[in-house]
């Protein structure tokens, strides 16, 4: 039987395709960039912009590639979403990293102009950028091959500036300054795309920005930002003073749930062999392989249930309502799709067996029938 592992050092080098992982990530909900980046010999990194909604997923990919995490860094307090950064600082302990002009509380690494974050054998060179907001930065890899722009810069555009101490003047020295200063081949990521562009260059953005490229001067670029007449975003109310606390909860809600589920990055819910063992007499165990596995030299978890997973939809009445339901297969793969199903159906406390029988078996748990 195939034995699951933990992420390996080999897993962060082969997803990062050199020394350096990079993932754009996105929350459709607020066209929000969330970017991950790390370094693969030291497994160290840095998450730039997360969104609080998008938490369990960012989580699940930091943990799914082993990578610790050293600061979660926003460019800016946010008038459109909360950030996730400290949420992150609890489940990994990274710091909370935003500008110290933002002033905001909860900041573990209050940021200034000039500063460097490093993680492992790499590091990120903070530029103040501000005009969209008085505290946006600009975080720059230390090659000078990516800048994180933020709001400050967008892909053919730029953030407004008619709240949040925003303005016009300083945001087109900003952008002149800071980052049309950076090499022309200087890839820029943006904080949020609404019409599906994802990344730009130095060259691109000098030539092409709708505001500010070409032949615009400070005054066609104000005249523009100053009369655009935007409407608030609708999440201001509740996105900026969740912002002023890092994403802080204002209560921290108990993690009332019927179970320590994990999330895979693909978005299940997970539970493990062990605390599945230690809770098994109050929970229905599906199995959803076929019946000749379910009998055959592999054996079973006494007391499953067989449902073989063609037959999952007609037979789902047939699952116990009173207890919650951990679904099983050989590896995890089937389950996975027969736990979507059933929390499809309307189940909720439905979980997946991690690695499943397979994994169960290596961990030395009991299985009836098998025959070696
Ligand atoms: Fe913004």
């Amino acid at each position: 039987m195939a034995v699951a592992t933990a992420p390996s050092i080999s897993l962060v080098a082969a997803a990062g395709g050199g020394s350096l992982l990079f993932r754009q990530l996105f929350d459709a909900d607020t066209g929000t960039f969330t970017y991950l980046l790390a370094d693969v010999p030291s497994r160290q990194g840095v998450l730039i912009d997360s969104v609080y909604e998008q938490h369990a997923r960012d989580l699940s990919l930091i943990r799914e590639l082993g990578i610790e995490l050293v600061a979660s860094i926003d460019t800016h307090a946010h008038a459109d979403h909360v950030t996730g950064s400290w949420l992150m600082h609890d489940a990994t302990g990274c710091a909370i990293a935003l500008s110290a002009a933002a002033r905001a509380d909860n900041v573990t690494l209050p940021l200034n102009h000039g500063d460097r974050v490093t993680f492992g054998g790499r590091s990120v060179e903070i530029r103040s950028t501000p005009g969209h907001t008085n505290g946006c930065i600009t975080v720059v890899l230390d090659d000078h091959s990516m800048a994180f722009t933020g709001d400050a810069l967008l892909v053919r555009g730029c953030g407004r500036c008619d709240f949040q101490q925003g303005n016009a003047h300083t945001l087109w020295n900003s952008i002149k300054e800071q980052i049309f200063t950076l090499p022309e081949s200087c890839l820029l990521y943006p904080g949020h795309d609404y019409n599906g562009r994802s990344v730009s260059s130095v060259v691109e953005e000098k030539a092409f920005n709708a505001r500010l490229g070409g032949d615009a001067t400070e005054r066609d670029f104000v005249g523009h930002l100053e009369n655009m007449k935007l409407p608030h975003p609708h999440k201001i109310a509740e996105a900026l003073p969740g912002n002023m606390r890092s994403g802080k909860p204002r209560e921290t809600s108990p993690k009332a749930t019927w179970a320590p589920l994990a999330r895979s990055y693909a978005g299940l819910p997970e539970l493990t062999p062990t605390w599945v063992v230690a809770h098994q007499s109050d929970l229905t165990l599906l199995d959803v392989r076929s019946a000749e596995e379910f009998n055959g030299p592999d054996g079973r978890v006494a007391g499953s249930l067989l449902i073989p997973l063609p037959d999952l939809e007609a037979q789902a009445s047939s699952i116990p309502t009173d207890r919650p339901v951990v679904v099983v297969c050989h590896s995890g793969s089937r389950s996975a799709l027969a736990t979507q199903q059933l929390l499809k159906a309307g189940r909720w406390q439905v979980a997946n067996l991690r690695g499943g029988l397979s994994r169960w078996a290596a961990e030395g748990y009991p299985l009836e029938g098998v025959k070696a």
